[in-house]
């Protein structure tokens, strides 16, 4: 099922302190709207639509450097307005397709309460991530004496909250009770069905000063490492160098394929797919497609790197291992480390290049290929 999400980003903010409004502000080493952009594009959204203010959009192409798929819409006066203008610059994509609205100051949103209103919106004409209230209540009304109130069915709303396109449109459309403090209120006002789906505490809502250093703690909690694994081989022909980790060894032999043969970039390049869970190297560069002929093979690889890092993804460490009895790979590894983090932009420390024969069995130890093994850690969000 696709969706789309529409980013609220239009609010001044003034209550989170002086300065910029906070979904402008670092958390954590990036600003807090980028947060959810990235969430979103990580979770497959097929478009998504910041909604800001004059001033916001001049500052968008910084702030989503790198980012694809989104795109900015002028916010109204209120949140309402602002909400409905976002899912008017949706107006190419289909009528039912599920919309996320989601306010920028919830910056970390996971993939699962993504899911979570999704899959809760299937029978629903809204859903919303909710917690049940924990703490004890007390009612303070003026001039009484204070009053302890049941918590029993009471839920604390969060965003992003999940309805199909035409089904918001219609509701804003004859909602006439002032501003709603969320999607749901007005979808609940036009006799909508509304679900819970699974809250989330790290959905904190950025609100006062002293939110901004909790959220900055509960950061390394949305970010979760995944691992990848690649291995790739290649036969040995008549040639006079073989290229290996992006470097050219002279050799009395060649690799046979398709591109150039790198058996290293290309398990390096599929442990990377892998660990985004976005396939394989064939899927995205067809050996049946002659453009890719003779082609030189760290394209493939900066090509997963960039797919990695439009999901919010940052490579922490590759580890590859060669597998062969010719050539000597020793001599030649500190220049395959000095290239891959050339084309991975990584500190050379964070690369290891290692090599193996397999004592003369199986078909590496016989001389007829080389094999290439590979492991990478991608930090992305939760
Ligand atoms: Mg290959």
């Amino acid at each position: 099922m696709t969706f789309s999400a529409v980013i609220v980003a239009a609010g001044s903010g003034t209550r989170a302190g002086p300065g910029q409004a906070k979904q402008w502000r670092p958390l954590a080493g990036k600003p807090v709207l980028r947060w959810s952009v990235e969430a979103f594009l990580a979770a497959g959204a097929a478009r998504i639509v910041v909604v800001t203010t004059r001033d916001g959009e001049a500052a968008l192409s910084d702030v989503l450097a790198g980012l694809s798929g989104w795109t900015s819409a002028l916010g109204g006066a209120t949140r309402a307005l602002s909400v409905q203008a976002g899912l008017a610059a949706l107006a190419d994509r289909p009528d039912d397709e599920p919309v996320l609205v989601h306010d920028a100051a919830r910056p970390l949103v996971s993939g699962a309460t993504i899911t979570g209103v999704l899959a809760a919106l299937e029978s629903a004409d809204l859903a919303l991530p909710a917690l049940p209230v924990a703490d004890t209540l007390k009612r303070a009304e003026p001039g009484e004496p204070l009053a302890t109130t049941s918590r029993d069915h009471l839920w604390r709303a969060q965003t992003p909250q999940a309805a199909r396109r035409a089904t918001l449109l219609a509701a804003y459309a004859v909602w006439s009770g002032g501003e709603p403090t969320d999607d749901a209120q007005v979808v609940e006002a036009a006799g909508g069905r509304v679900a819970l789906a699974p809250g989330d505490p790290l959905l904190m809502k950025l609100t006062y000063p002293e939110d901004f250093a909790m959220a900055e703690r509960l950061a390394g909690a949305a970010r979760i490492t995944r691992v990848g694994q690649g291995f790739d081989a290649h036969r040995w022909g008549p040639g006079d160098e073989v290229w290996l980790c992006g470097v050219a060894i002279k050799h009395d032999e060649t690799l046979i394929g398709h591109s150039d043969a790198d058996a290293g970039l290309h398990a390096l390049t599929d442990a990377i797919l892998g660990a985004i869970g976005q396939g394989d190297i064939g899927d995205h560069f067809p050996p049946t497609d002659p453009q890719w002929k003779g082609a030189s093979s760290d394209r493939f690889l900066k090509h997963a790197a960039e797919l990695a890092a439009a999901r919010g993804g940052a490579i922490v460490n590759v580890d590859v291992t060669l597998i062969c009895e010719r050539p000597k790979i020793k001599p030649h590894r500190q220049a395959m480390r000095e290239r891959l983090a050339e084309i991975l932009g990584l500190p050379l420390d964070r690369i290891s290049v290692k090599a193996t024969t397999t004592e003369k069995m199986g078909f590496t130890g016989r001389g007829e290929g080389l094999a290439a093994s590979a492991v990478v850690a991608v930090e992305t969000p939760a």
